[in-house]
């Protein structure tokens, strides 16, 4: 069964052109609850550590200076299904395929600067939310 919780985090660029707001209301009218929610920065370092995945694709450096390049704002989100739903409602990867109407197609500036983060797997939802928060800090 599908599980109830996703990571999100909006990327640099989005905070950067002053798009907070718009997409938290566009998550929380898409039915999900902000479960825990930091304002904070990337170092290089731990950048690297959470695109860890990505260590031999050609991107990850650029990925790794760009996600440290300025805040972001890291989330748990709850709600049926949220994995799939989430990854739905921010659009594919590159805006350029992004469905209409998607969070990446509105406020994406590249394949790279693409607004958000969406957990691919129940796992990484919870691998990744515990990179950014304590056991205490998750209602
Ligand atoms: N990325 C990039 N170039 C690419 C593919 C990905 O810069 O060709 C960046 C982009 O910011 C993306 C992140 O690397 O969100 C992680 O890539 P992934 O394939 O996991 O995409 P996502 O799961 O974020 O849609
Ligand atoms: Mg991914």
């Amino acid at each position: 069964m599908a599980g109830n919780k996703t990571f999100t985090m909006i990327k640099p660029d989005a905070v950067g052109a002053g798009n907070i707001g718009a997409i938290i209301k566009m998550i929380e009218e898409a039915g999900f609850s902000i479960i825990s929610m930091k304002y904070t920065r990337l170092s290089g370092e731990r950048a690297g550590q959470f695109y860890a995945v990505h260590r031999e694709r050609p991107f990850y450096e650029d990925l790794c200076s760009y996600m440290s390049s300025g805040p972001i704002v890291a989330m748990i989100l709850e709600k049926d299904n949220a994995v799939e739903d989430f990854r739905n409602l921010i659009g594919a990867t590159n805006p350029a395929e992004a469905a209409e109407g998607t969070i990446r197609k509105l406020f994406a500036t590249s394949i790279e600067a693409n607004a958000v983060h969406g957990s691919d797997s129940d796992d990484n939802a919870q691998i990744e939310g515990s990179f950014f928060f304590s056991e205490i800090e998750k209602f």
